[in-house]
């Protein structure tokens, strides 16, 4: 079994609940999904097909070489759980020595994370708007995702981009609250359309979340500020 990432590094996590922490990066190839926002193109997999293969011993191995003063290691992607059994055998590995892991996906799959959600420890979910990817919808997907993440220490985010629409807005917060309104729910505002009044549009989006809502944040992505990887 080979694992296909882009790229393995450290850095600051620049998002969602542990925006500041330090961690492992580990980029897994290929996405399910193809947001017009992507900020990651070159590891959805349609335009190139450029990866690396590792056998788990390699990518634990370089993990563990970038592990110092980290506080978890971030299984990002692209889509990490279309690569699951690898995941699998990575999360166990990790969770032997103590490492904190911490899953950022696009809350698709819930088929797939039904099968590592006993070794995980944080999940990072996107929820998908159509009017903000310009994709399909996935609210059935989306809906079974979170009953199964939220066994663990999950978190919501869903990027706001000048072209979200309202009603989507309203749909995910349906959604979230007919399953946990406790669950933390952030607004993250796209980067690209900072300029274009969409702190405005989250801070209108916010309204109406807390109103079903428990723990609603607007947090945009601070590693792009601050210029990171
Ligand atoms: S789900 Fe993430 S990696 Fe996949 S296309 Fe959307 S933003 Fe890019």
């Amino acid at each position: 079994m080979k694992a296909k990432t882009v790229e393995t590094f450290a850095s600051i996590q620049g998002e969602g609940k542990y925006a500041g922490i330090k961690q492992v990066f580990v980029r897994f190839f290929e996405c399910n999904m193809h947001c017009v926002w992507c900020d990651t193109p070159h590891s959805i997999g349609d335009t190139t097909q450029k990866f690396d293969q590792w056998s788990i011993e390699e990518l634990f191995y370089q993990i563990e070489t970038l592990w110092k003063d980290c506080h978890s290691v971030s299984l990002t992607g692209g889509e990490p759980l279309m690569q699951v059994d690898v995941i699998k055998e990575l999360l166990k590995k990790m969770r032997s020595v103590k490492m904190l892991s911490y899953l950022e996906t696009n809350g698709t799959l819930p088929e797939a994370l039904d099968k590592i959600i006993d070794e995980v420890d944080v999940i990072a979910m996107d929820l998908k708007l159509p009017s903000s990817t310009q994709c399909q919808s996935y609210w059935q997907e989306h809906e079974e995702f979170i009953k199964i993440a939220k066994k663990k220490d999950l978190f919501i985010k869903t990027v706001i981009s000048s072209d979200t629409k309202q009603e989507d807005v309203e749909k995910s917060i349906e959604i979230v609250t007919k399953i946990d309104p406790n669950i933390l729910f952030i607004l993250q505002p796209n980067f690209f359309d900072m300029q274009n009044g969409v702190v405005k549009k989250c801070q209108e989006f916010h309204k109406l979340c807390v109103e079903q809502l428990a723990d609603v944040r607007i947090i945009p992505q601070m590693h792009k500020m601050m210029k990171l990887r």
